[in-house]
């Protein structure tokens, strides 16, 4: 949807009269703009004829029609008698409104510039947990504030930025009304030029329009003349506001941002001329995502592994807006800070007894690459001439060069690559399940790599227990112990990759446990911040640590935003909250779910393997599947599910109800059912 919300500091500060005149500005500037309320109270056709809808048509009269608009009268969605907040007119009449149900019927309302006209302020209760805000949130329109002018408007205009704000909604300007004369006392004239003098100085206000104080401004019993006046002169005061929305195409053109999107952006994994189609979010709550076109969807994929919480929790979202406050971000050469040194002690309660010093990145490749640096610098340290690292086949580790090299060869598409990523030594995929009997036979190759590599190796490096992105394979503890003691026998460095599975979501805190082994290196990410913002950790053992740096030697790597102290402080209260939510009960609810919703998929012909693993649940088909038409499936039954090659697969937010989870495994069931996978 393309267009403005217009909300109100207080009910009865002019925004529907604001709302009319600005349509009228609008139009007259050549833009085709259509007004919409979508809750309405106090409407009686019998008592109250001149509601606001009335008050949009009558702003428009004597304008020019838009071939456009033929069709398309001013709008208003759900209405109810009672003059109250629609939480409480809405009750009245037996009814429970929604912004889902909102969003659905302005779903319905078709226009190419639309104004909605929010009802009373931004924290007026839609029902007993949503706000006006939250549906303004679900829009994610730019909002145009409405204040009137006088005694306490300050901190009135004020407080409603600052929600706004922290609901990351953009702030089109402030429009300050008068509902009465300028007053004769020079004392009250003060308030009101200090009043705008102050809003214009807020940085966080970018504009402010004045329609100064008319008599017949929505007086419905003035004459229709007078009042026609009246529009003029609103739409002449916000003429310039007017100018500024159709001259700014982000806000007026028709271009959809999905179209926009496909002419400037690249997404992961997807060609940037023919790319798979993407869908516009608008916001997201909980375990919920909105659409621009108001549709919600349940997340099934916690945005890759991040969002075990769901999303904007009031702790993370706490923790955010203290530490911006404070210090967002400091150079981590040099300085120090509580957030990330707190983090570190926190962290290393979580990893394997033994990993004892953390050192801070801003992504799960950076964090490899840094255990791979390390691994090399160690073994130089050592005076030995080792650069060889053993990685079994299926393994993700990340996209940069030095993180891609370890990657499985065929899903990293080494071949592209020849010449640049360095030739590194592979053994099979671990070939035994995770609930399978151990088949001993299923290190054989592993054991043949070491006898014959072995004095060549600096590491091997591995995603302990469930190989994520390279096919979502979980394979035996007893695989992971092998190898654990063939680099102790080696004396070759075991870097376990935990940024996709650590922080409970195998079911344990981190995957290595599955197996009791401690790594000489271990990465993390992803979950860390709760899928806040990109902070990644690589930990090590003093061992490392001290062989790294003898003899003088420095660790060479620093990135810039090494050790974020917002990502810290936001990771520290993820983890926290990880704790108070007894996570591990959370992921075992998961792992029954998932295995009960997903059992009858083993059924269908084309699926040649269904497993489940703590909050991670697969279902693997024989041939790639269609991604692009089970994604329109899969939204258009409200779930978020992001298939990839053969795998149709969920690791939902740890939040997520049983009800939502059976919704989420039903939906992969009937889409195999309807063949939706097929390409
Ligand atoms: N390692 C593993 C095991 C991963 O699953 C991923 C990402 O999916 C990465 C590393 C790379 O992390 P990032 O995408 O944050 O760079």
């Amino acid at each position: 949807m393309t267009g403005l919300f217009v909300t109100g500091t207080d009910t009865d500060v002019g925004k529907t009269v604001i709302t009319a005149g600005l349509l009228r500005a609008l139009r007259l500037a050549g833009c085709s703009a259509r007004a919409i309320k979508p809750v309405q109270t106090g409407v009686d056709a019998d008592t109250h004829p001149y509601n606001d809808t009335q008050c949009y048509t009558e702003a428009l009269t004597a304008l020019p029609k838009f071939p456009e608009l033929h069709s398309l009268a001013p709008a208003c969605g759900f209405r109810f008698r009672l003059a109250a907040s629609p939480h409480l007119a809405a009750r009245q009449e037996g009814q429970r409104l929604t912004v889902s149900d909102i969003c659905g019927r302005l779903r319905d309302f078709p226009a190419p510039f639309a104004l909605l006209e929010g009802a009373g302020g931004a924290l007026v209760p839609l029902n007993e947990s949503e706000t006006m805000l939250d549906l303004m949130a679900a829009l994610g329109l730019p909002v145009l504030l409405v204040a009137r002018n006088g005694l306490g408007a300050i901190n009135h205009v004020l407080l409603t930025v600052q929600a706004l704000s922290q609901r990351g909604l953009r702030l089109a300007g402030l429009v300050v009304t008068r509902t009465a004369p300028l007053p004769e006392n020079d004392d009250e004239r003060l308030v009101l030029a200090d009043n705008l003098a102050c809003w214009r100085a807020q940085p966080g206000i970018p504009a402010v329009w004045e329609v100064p104080f008319m008599p017949d401004l929505g007086n419905a019993a003035a004459a229709l003349e007078n009042r026609l006046k009246v529009w003029d002169a609103v739409a002449h005061c916000l003429a310039p506001l007017a100018k500024q929305l159709v001259h700014n195409p982000q806000d007026a053109t028709t271009e959809t941002l999905t179209d926009r999107d496909r002419r400037v952006l690249w997404h992961p994994y997807t060609s940037a001329v023919n790319p798979l189609p993407v869908y516009e979010a608008a916001s997201t709550s909980g375990t919920r995502i909105t659409l621009a076109d108001g549709r919600q969807v349940v997340d099934g994929m916690a945005s890759w592994w991040c969002a075990v919480h769901g999303y904007g929790h009031p702790r993370l979202v706490q923790a955010v807006q203290e530490q911006v406050g404070r210090m967002s971000h400091v150079m981590f050469g040099g300085l120090t800070h509580k957030p990330a040194v707190r983090l570190a002690e926190r962290l290393l309660e979580w990893l394997p007894e033994g990993l004892s010093r953390v050192f801070w990145s801003d992504s799960g490749s950076v964090s490899v690459e840094v255990a791979l640096k390390m691994a090399l610098q160690f073994q130089r340290s050592q005076g030995r001439d080792r650069t060889r690292i053993l990685a079994p086949r299926g393994g993700y580790h990340g996209d940069t060069i030095g993180a891609m090299a370890v990657c499985d060869p065929e899903n990293g598409m080494h071949s592209l690559f020849t010449g640049l990523v360095n030739e590194h030594l592979f053994v099979p995929r671990p070939s035994c399940r995770f609930d399978a009997q151990y088949d001993p036979a299923s290190t054989q190759e592993l054991e043949a790599a070491f006898t014959e590599h072995g004095s060549e190796l600096a590491a091997v490096i591995l995603e302990p227990i469930v190989q994520g992105a390279g096919g979502m394979w979980f394979y035996h503890p007893e695989y992971l112990r092998c190898v654990s003691a063939l680099c102790q026998q080696y004396d070759v460095l075991l870097i376990a990759d935990e940024v996709a599975t650590g922080f409970g979501r195998t079911g344990k805190g981190f995957a290595c446990e599955w197996a009791g082994i401690t790594p000489d290196i271990l990465c993390c990410g992803k979950a860390l911040t709760g899928g806040m913002l990109s902070l990644a950790g690589t930990a090590c053992t003093e061992r490392v640590a001290r062989g790294i740096c003898a003899n003088g030697h420095v660790f060479m790597h620093g990135p810039t935003f090494m050790g974020n102290a917002l990502a810290c402080r936001v990771a520290e209260a993820s983890l926290e909250l990880l704790r108070d939510n007894n996570w591990p009960e959370q992921v075992a609810a998961l792992e029954s779910g998932l295995r009960l919703g997903l059992a009858p998929c083993a059924a269908h012909p084309d699926v040649v393997d269904v497993r489940v693993l703590g909050g991670i649940g697969v279902v693997e088909c024989r041939n790639p599947v269609n991604i692009a038409e089970l994604q329109r499936f899969f939204v258009k039954q409200g779930v978020w599910i992001r298939p990839f090659n053969r795998l149709i697969y969920l690791m939902p937010p740890y939040v997520t109800t049983s009800a939502d989870l059976r919704r989420l495994t039903e939906v992969i069931l009937m889409a195999l059912e309807h063949g939706v996978h097929r390409v």
